[in-house]
């Protein structure tokens, strides 16, 4: 299949010999948005770790795009539009700069990263801010730059780690709504959190807690007959902080 797949995905950090993940296994189809949902310490991160090779050699297979991640590392790493939590941003250079920098690393330059750039601006309702520097920029543009950024290479995997952490409720709701329309639109979205009100029903979810998968489905499904936050609370107990 095509989008991202995990079968049997296990880690172990050598320094507590704990698994943090422990037998994942999911899948998320090109169009959709899929939530991977869990409270602090369930394993989100490490996952992205894996998804992006800053952490090697796991137990089980990820395919991205139908390329083996760990056979054809470069194939499927092609492939993947990744936002991390921490931002990545040269605060001096304007947007278009930043842009251009990240598409020269993807082997784009002159008109074709020039179109590339527009595009994914365009996409993310940046393309009017491009000559400022990104200093000015409030975190919720930055972040929407960070997301246009992934797209450059026009991915068919793109994967978000909280993208909403630090921003208001206004810049989250936005940003939630701008990438759910981006799935429709063609890429499999990973997208992980902790925050159930950025799931819409008619989004996949994966809920992970200490390493595991508990459900896997759509959100409309999981939350049947109660709502997906209790559902959530009854399956994780994530109202209480799971210590890390
Ligand atoms: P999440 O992103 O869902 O909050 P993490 O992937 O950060 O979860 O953490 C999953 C588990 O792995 C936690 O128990 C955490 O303490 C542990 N962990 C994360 N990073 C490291 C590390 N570098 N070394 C050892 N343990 C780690």
């Amino acid at each position: 299949m095509t989008g991202l797949e995990l079968s049997d995905v296990s880690y172990s950090y050598a320094a507590t010999g704990r698994k943090a993940l422990d037998g994942v296994r999911f899948s998320v189809e090109p169009g959709r948005f899929c939530a991977l949902l869990g409270p602090n310490g369930a394993g989100k991160s490490t996952l992205y770790a894996l998804l992006t090779r800053l952490i090697v050699a796991p137990q089980g297979r990820i395919s991205v795009a139908g390329y083996d991640l760990a056979r054809a590392p470069r194939a499927a790493l092609a492939r993947i539009g990744v936002v991390f939590q921490q931002p990545t941003l040269d605060l001096d250079m304007t947007v278009r700069r930043n842009m251009s920098y990240f598409a020269g690393l993807h082997g784009l330059s002159g008109r074709d990263a020039a179109v590339a750039i527009d595009a994914a601006l365009d996409r993310l309702a940046m393309l009017e801010r491009a000559g400022e520097k990104v200093r000015a920029l409030n975190g919720g543009h930055r972040r929407r730059m960070e997301i246009a950024r992934a797209l450059i290479h026009k991915p068919e995997v793109l994967l978000l780690d909280e993208p909403t952490v630090g921003l208001d409720a206004a810049a989250r709701r936005a940003i939630t709504a701008h990438v759910h329309e981006l799935a429709e639109t063609g890429p499999a979205v990973l997208w992980a959190t902790h925050l159930v009100d950025e799931i819409g029903p008619q989004d996949r979810v994966v809920v992970l807690h200490r390493g595991k998968v508990l459900v896997e489905g759509g959100a409309a499904e999981i939350a049947s007959g109660s709502t997906l936050s209790d559902r959530f609370i009854e399956m994780t107990g994530a109202h209480e902080e799971v210590p890390a």
